[in-house]
């Protein structure tokens, strides 16, 4: 992977979300980040369907997205919260449904342990959801204990109920018509 330009860092979102318009909000959240001067989208994993781990009705999609920053690893989660409340997210039953979930799953090669933040992710490396479309965006990383992505994923065999179902998150035009799943 290449070495991000000067005083810039390489990290890694986890997006998701399983309600109505799901292709939808992705896309708005990927616009959301990308309008931050301090944060470049530099690659956008193929959107994956997962199956809902809580009390949530509908399938997941999952995207994770490679950035460039000069945001510290707090204001770059902070930046990620503020996609999720611009977007109405209602954070009502933990795992329960929402337009959309951004999380911090790595940032370069560190280790944060803090009250608000914990990189990388706690959940990632046993979240075959998460695992999987990182590894899209990042091939040929390590997390900070220097396990490689593939190797972890190996690991989490047999994956079911991570599918890819095409690339319909990106940062060029949204094709024309109402979102998918809307009721328009
Ligand atoms: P989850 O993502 O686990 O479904 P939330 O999005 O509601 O749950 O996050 C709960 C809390 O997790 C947030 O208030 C945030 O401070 C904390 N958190 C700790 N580490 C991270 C991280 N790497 N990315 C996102 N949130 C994190
Ligand atoms: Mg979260």
């Amino acid at each position: 992977m290449r070495q991000p330009p000067a005083g810039r860092e390489v990290a890694f979102l986890g997006l998701g979300g399983n309600m109505s318009d799901r292709i939808y909000y992705l896309n708005r959240a990927v616009r959301f980040l990308d309008a931050d001067p301090e944060v470049e989208i530099d690659d956008i994993s193929s959107v994956y369907q997962t199956e809902p781990v809580g009390p949530s009705e509908d399938p997941f999609y999952n995207v994770a997205v490679r950035v460039l920053t000069r945001l510290s690893p707090l204001r770059l989660l902070r930046a990620c919260q503020q996609v999720e409340d611009l977007l109405g997210r209602v954070r009502t039953v933990r795992w329960g449904p929402r337009t959309i979930d951004v999380d911090v799953l790595l940032y370069g090669d560190r280790v944060i342990t803090t009250s608000t933040l914990t990189v990388p992710h706690p959940e990632l490396t046993g979240r075959a959801f998460a695992m999987v479309p990182l590894l899209e965006v990042a091939t040929g990383w390590q997390l900070p204990d220097g396990r490689s992505l593939a190797s972890v994923i190996a690991d989490l065999a047999p994956i079911e109920g991570v599918q890819a179902i095409g690339r319909q998150v990106s940062l060029e035009d949204l094709p024309d018509g109402p979102p998918e799943g809307s009721q328009a």
